[in-house]
């Protein structure tokens, strides 16, 4: 696959397409969005803002433009209205991006984005196992009568691969009847990281693709998001999760349902730029060792 370099780059992840191992692409896409809409703008002004954030970590002591080979993408362009097209067009530009030997790590978007890019992981990787962090289990089978939604997703990734593959933690809403189907099915965590480095240990030889819905966030720390939810995790809680899973076999990833229309200050856009930088990082350091 050959891709023409985008202007505006994120986070100073300026490297040319060849020279990559991780593909960071937005998904302008909230078309099933139950509540307050935005997510669109998510990986757009996550791009924008960019600009303002330092490309060194202190915490790891690594800098984005120095210990990666990131190449940016830009935006995918998308079907509006069109949700089946949307994940195709999404499913497709996945499986390009493994079928070169690179990562893809999403930014969305709503979460219903992470079937088309998880299609595609589990088609390469048939043994995929899924970590997600999340407020919400989002395994209803149908929401509003829909089958495809941010609110299904998790279900219809259960579809492709079955049970005992998905791993959520940080959940803390969803329907009696989700919940109780996910005791027989998935594994769930609620409310925090508990159990997080045992799991870790149990899946240390398997291909992951990770999914980070940014509203495990504490509404406190996050308040750009569709759907807020009380009682969330910390900043760093957060941070420190997602480096732990940063030393699996990632091969794939996101992090989706930030909604800058839902953001008056501005501080969940900078936030979801931080723990992006901190993954990045960590998640290169891995890949060259
Ligand atoms: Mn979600
Ligand atoms: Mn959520």
């Amino acid at each position: 696959m050959k891709l023409n370099k985008n202007i505006e780059t994120i986070l100073g992840c300026d490297k040319e397409y060849d020279e990559s191992n991780i593909v960071v692409f937005g998904v302008p896409f909230d078309s099933t969005a139950s509540y307050r809409p935005g997510a669109r703008f998510g990986s757009r002004t996550m791009r924008a803002e960019s600009y303002n954030m330092e490309t060194y970590s202190p915490y790891l002591e690594l800098d984005l433009e120095e210990d990666t080979t990131v190449f940016d993408a830009g935006e995918l362009e998308l079907s509006i209205g069109n949700t089946q097209k949307a994940l195709d067009s999404i499913y497709k530009f996945s499986k390009n991006i493994l079928a070169d030997n690179k990562l893809p790590f999403m930014l969305g978007g709503e979460h219903l984005v992470t079937l088309g890019a998880f299609q595609a992981a589990a088609e390469k990787y048939p043994d995929v196992h899924i970590i997600h962090f999340d407020a919400h289990a989002d395994l209803r089978d149908e929401f509003l009568e829909t089958a495809l939604s941010h609110a299904t997703v998790l279900r219809r990734c259960y579809d492709i691969v079955g049970d005992n593959r998905i791993f959520q933690f940080g959940i803390r809403s969803g329907e009696k009847a989700e919940i109780m189907w996910g005791r027989e099915h998935v594994c769930t965590r609620m409310f925090d990281f508990n159990g997080l480095h045992n799991i870790l240990d149990k899946l240390r030889d398997k291909p992951i693709y990770f999914t980070v819905d940014l509203d495990v966030l504490d509404p406190s720390v996050f308040p750009g998001t569709g759907t807020p939810e009380a009682g969330g995790v910390s900043f760093n809680e957060l941070r420190i999760a997602m480096q732990a899973v940063s030393n699996m076999n990632i091969v794939g990833a996101d992090m989706v349902e930030l909604s800058p229309p839902c953001d008056l200050s501005g501080i969940s856009t900078t936030t979801a730029l931080k723990l992006m930088r901190e993954f990045l990082l960590s998640l290169s350091q891995e890949m060259l060792h």
